[in-house]
Formats: C-alpha cells, structure tokens, sequence
C-alpha cells in the first residue's frame, strides 16, 4: 500500500472533513470549520479497541472514523474465529477505519440499545450513527464489502 502522506478526519461536532497531515497524527487538531477539538489519536490504533458501556459514546458515536464494532462474547465458538479478522481489519483500515470490540455479557446496556440477539453480531456506525446490522460468523470479504460506502478515500 503506498505511504499515506495525509488522513481525513470528520470533527466529531460538525462532521466536517479536515485533512490531518500524517506526521500530526495523535495531536489534537482544531476543526477547520467550528473550531471544536478534533482527536486524532486514533489514527495509530492498528488494533481493536475495546468498547464499554462506559465509553461507547465517546469510542463509538463520537468517532472521528466510521466504525466497525464487533459485538461479541467469552463463551461464544464462532467468535474466536472472527478475532483474527478484526486484527487484521484494524490494520488494514488504519486512519481510514476504527474496529471495536464490544463484550456484551460484560456491556448489557449496549447491546440492548442496539438489539443485539445473538453473538457475533457486527455493527456499523458512521457519523454518530448506527448505518448496519450484521449478524452471524460472516467471512473477511463481506464486511470488507459492507464497510466500503463508509471508508474514505485512501
Ligand atoms: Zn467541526
């Protein structure tokens, strides 16, 4: 993949666009248009991110990239399987992305918030936004399909 020189990061108030040049990435940028703080420091997440009731709003809703939330739990076969997938999403996706992983024995709020029935259930959100449900073990290639309206250009 060629080297990514810039990334573009929605202000998480007015879902602006803002370019952040890579070498600023995990500074705090200032929106371009409302002047409201921009975290960047997501852009070196290369791995999943681990979600909470706690912290949804802020990780998930407020994300400055779309997201890709798997929705997971200890006990369940089928999402041992999908772990690797989400690591290796996370990586692929860097400054374009974010992946999340959300227990929902350990997150019960969340999960019934967003109708979560059964495990692996993927989510996506963008702008704040839930966009898509996908339930079930699916394979690498459909979220990488269900996720393409959301990234952004490379
Ligand atoms: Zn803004």
């Amino acid at each position: 993949m060629a080297q990514t020189d810039a990334y573009l990061i929605r202000c998480p108030s007015c879902w602006t666009q803002n370019r952040i040049p890579a070498d600023r990435a995990g500074q705090t940028a200032k929106c371009g248009k409302c002047k409201s703080a921009v975290p960047t420091d997501s852009l070196l997440a290369a791995a999943p991110v681990m979600v909470t009731d706690r912290d949804f709003e802020n990780k998930i809703l407020k994300s400055p990239l779309p997201v890709l939330l798997d929705c997971w739990a200890p006990w369940c076969g089928p999402c041992q399987t999908t772990a690797p997938i989400m690591t290796e999403l996370a990586k692929e996706w860097k400054g374009r992305a974010r992946v999340g992983k959300l227990n929902i024995d350990q997150n019960p709020l969340t999960a019934t918030r967003f109708q979560v029935m059964s495990v692996p259930t993927f989510l996506i959100f963008d702008k704040g936004r839930l966009r898509e449900t996908i339930p079930g073990a699916v394979d690498k290639g459909t979220l990488q399909a269900k996720m393409r309206p959301y990234l952004y250009a490379a």
